[in-house]
Formats: structure tokens, C-alpha cells, sequence
């Protein structure tokens, strides 16, 4: 059996995990982490640029975050549905990788397909760690299941935003691997377009999140779960 990864993002398409977690992961990739990428669809159904070429971008960019492991589970673009049938193709790829940390999309964006992977991988991590659910593997179940939550205006404050201040210049750079989407581009996947050409307008939205914990860029994600505190004199962020 494979060494388990630490974490793993999971994605509808090729880009959005550049688009909204690509600072964290190459952070944890920095930190000496076994970090992994799953996209459940093509991206064929995207206005630009072919499914072919998303699949070179996406080996590219993999490269450029320094990521262990990259696939994609190849169900249908702009008809991903959380079913029975793609749970069980998904807890396969669980059971193989044996993910700590998974990274999910956000329900809340206006592409469907966002929506439904956040269902479907919610439901394979739990599935993956039933013993009498057929299939090789690790069957332990993950420890943790965090949400990005960029660029979206109306939900409750993220739980925590993670530095990238260090890591955003090689996130831009895994992002404009996806030239044939956006190269000359004024918005992507859910971004909404301001005017500013894509990468201004990716820095402007992670100087954002960097201004909420006083850093230059981040990231933000939240947590159905409380999270825990060990020791409240070493919390971050200032208050006054
Ligand atoms: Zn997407």
C-alpha cells in the first residue's frame, strides 16, 4: 500500500484548486507534506480551451506546486451529480491516497458542479472509512474536511485564513498555466470580472484575505467544526 497523503484538494475542475487553495498547498508541499489533487471532471464544458489542453495545464501547474500525486476521476462536466455510483468510483481513489486533510470546493458558488463535488467527496470520505464497504486500501477515516470560501460575499466570516504571502507568486504562476483559459482574461471559474486583468485580480482578492490577518496574501477556508485552542497567549492576528 501507498504512503498516505497528508492532504488532498478535491475540485469539480481543472483550475479552481489553483484559484482558491494553491497558496496553502504549496505551503504544506514547503512543509514537507505529501499534498495531492483530484479533479472529478474534465472541464470540457468550459467556454475556452479544450479538455486536452486543461489536462497539460493541470500537469503543469501540478509541477509548479510541487504536488505528489495529480488526477482526475473523469465524470461528466456540468453534470456532476452526487450518486451512488460516483460516491463508490471516489472512495476507491480515497482508499488508495488515505488523505488526512481533505480540502473541499465550496457549496455555495454558482456553478453547480461546485456544489455537488462538495456532496459527493463529503459522502466518499465517510463511506471510505466503512470496513464493510468493499475495496483496498486505507480504510481509516480522515481527521479533518476544510472548505475554501473565496470569493464569495455572503457567508459567515472564514474560520481562519492561512499566510500565503510567500507562496502567492508561484500560485499566480500555477494559475497561468491554464493559458488557453486565461491568458488576456479579465475572470475565471468564480471569480467575477473588476476590470483588472486575471492575475491583478486574483492579488487584489488574496490581499484581501491577507489584510483580514494582517499579511500580505491569504487564503481563506472554513470549518463546520469548531476548531480547538491549545494556548490563547500565542493567538494571532491582533486585536488592537
Ligand atoms: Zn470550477
Amino acid at each position: 500500500m501507498a504512503e498516505r497523503l497528508d492532504v488532498l484538494a478535491v475540485a469539480a475542475h481543472p483550475d479552481d484548486i489553483e484559484l482558491t487553495c494553491g497558496g496553502t498547498l504549496i505551503k504544506c508541499v514547503e512543509a514537507g507534506y505529501r499534498v495531492g489533487a483530484l479533479e472529478l471532471t474534465g472541464g470540457e464544458s468550459g467556454t475556452l480551451g479544450s479538455a486536452g489542453q486543461r489536462a497539460e495545464a493541470a500537469a503543469a501547474a501540478a509541477k509548479v506546486m510541487g504536488l505528489t500525486v495529480r488526477e482526475n476521476l473523469g465524470l461528466p462536466d456540468a453534470r456532476l451529480e452526487d450518486t451512488q455510483e460516483n460516491r463508490l468510483k471516489l472512495v476507491r481513489v480515497f482508499r488508495r491516497l488515505g488523505p488526512r486533510v481533505l480540502i473541499l470546493q465550496n457549496e455555495q458558488w454558482r456553478h453547480p458542479d461546485h456544489a455537488a463535488s462538495v456532496a459527493l467527496a463529503r459522502a466518499a470520505a465517510f463511506l471510505a472509512g466503512l470496513k464493510k464497504i468493499e475495496g483496498e486500501g486505507h480504510v481509516e477515516r480522515l481527521q479533518k474536511i476544510m472548505y475554501c470560501q473565496a470569493y464569495i460575499e455572503h457567508t459567515p466570516k472564514p474560520s481562519f485564513v492561512v499566510d500565503i504571502s510567500a507562496q502567492f507568486e508561484r500560485k499566480l504562476e500555477a494559475i497561468m498555466c491554464y493559458r488557453s483559459q486565461f491568458e488576456g482574461r479579465t475572470e475565471a471559474g468564480e471569480l467575477f470580472p473588476n476590470g483588472q486583468p486575471l492575475p491583478e485580480l486574483v492579488r487584489t482578492q488574496c490581499r484581501h484575505y491577507g489584510s483580514l490577518i494582517r499579511t500580505a496574501y491569504g487564503e481563506p477556508f472554513y470549518t463546520r467544526e469548531t476548531l480547538a485552542v491549545e494556548d490563547i497567549v500565542t493567538l494571532g492576528v491582533k486585536s488592537i
